[in-house]
């Protein structure tokens, strides 16, 4: 069986889509915490298997024997390195075959806070011993376009990246790159840096919006610790005020700017361009 986690999530939603062009619905399953959520995706038959990363007990029988999984990582910043090695030891235990993992652009290298978590589950993962294929995801176009009706009634993006560029790609793009490697040969133990072809600056995104909607939108550079500031001052919790400005930090440093082809070689095709994503979450 090829088995997804997290997949009622945006990512694995689009990973359980691919999945069923490639194989057999009854060769996949979706492992999630909340059944409710995956009524449509049991509905294709996929087989659909309940367990909670922070509840290791909940985790067995979410895999069997020659399993090749997807982990996910979980939303849960701090909390996700025993979660994940929870998932790890399950896979471990039930036998699987192959564990990959959706990990951060750069895996090591990447001196953010945001990158501790995937980093000590990278750990985890290669002290279990078991086959591997690390998915190191670079940021996705969503990102910058989720927010997009936001970002037009304030006239700006507000940013401490600098002139930092970003290679970002769309969540179906980095899906894509996962369903290859669930369903292809000769990934084990590899290690994937995944970035879009193009890497953009946030003036260059505000101009693009622009562009489309005539509307002008501008770029407000700030420094990190005026960034810090502002979003303290609009509430945002410190942790998450740490997590935002040292991923500017690390844009501004290049370390999301990172390309070298491997998702476009992955996924057969090139990446998503920002403009394409940006021109998908307008209003039709
Ligand atoms: P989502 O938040 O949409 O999905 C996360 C998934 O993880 C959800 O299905 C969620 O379950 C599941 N999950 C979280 N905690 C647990 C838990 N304790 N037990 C079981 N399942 C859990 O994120 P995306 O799909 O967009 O992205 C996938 C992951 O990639 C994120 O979780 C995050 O680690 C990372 N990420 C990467 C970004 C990038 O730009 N590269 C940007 C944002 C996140 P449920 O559906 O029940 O909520």
């Amino acid at each position: 069986m090829i088995v997804v986690t997290g997949a009622t999530g945006a990512l694995g939603r689009h990973v359980v889509d691919g999945l069923l062009e490639r194989a057999p619905a009854d060769q996949i399953a979706a492992v999630v915490r909340n059944p409710d959520k995956a009524a449509d995706i049991a509905a294709r038959g996929v087989e659909v298997r309940v367990a909670d990363y922070g509840d290791p007990a909940s985790l067995q029988g979410a895999f069997g024997p020659g399993d090749r999984v997807l982990l996910i990582s979980g939303n849960e910043v701090g909390a996700r390195i025993p979660q994940h090695r929870a998932v790890i030891d399950a896979a471990k235990d039930a036998g699987a075959a192959l564990l990959a993992y959706t990990g951060v652009l750069g895996g090591p290298d990447a001196d953010f806070s945001l990158a501790d978590d995937h980093k000590g589950t990278e750990r985890a993962v290669l002290d279990s011993g078991l086959p591997y294929v690390f998915l190191r995801n670079g940021w996705y176009n969503e990102n910058y376009t989720e927010q997009l009706s936001r970002t037009l009634e304030q006239g700006a993006i507000l940013a401490s990246a600098g002139e930092g560029r970003v290679a970002s790609a769309s969540r179906a793009d980095y899906a894509a790159a996962a369903v290859t490697v669930l369903t292809g040969d000769g990934h084990e133990n590899r290690v994937y840096e995944l970035s879009g072809d193009e890497a953009w600056s946030f003036a260059e995104l505000a101009a693009e919006i622009s562009r489309q909607t005539g509307k002008e939108v501008r770029y407000t550079s700030v420094t990190p610790e005026e960034h810090a500031r502002i979003l303290d001052d609009a509430g945002l919790p410190a942790p998450a005020v740490q997590t935002v400005v040292g991923i500017d930090g690390a844009i501004a440093r290049g370390l999301l700017a990172r390309r070298n082809g491997d998702l476009a070689e992955l996924i057969g095709r090139p990446t998503t361009p920002i403009a394409t994503s940006i021109a998908a979450a307008l209003p039709s």
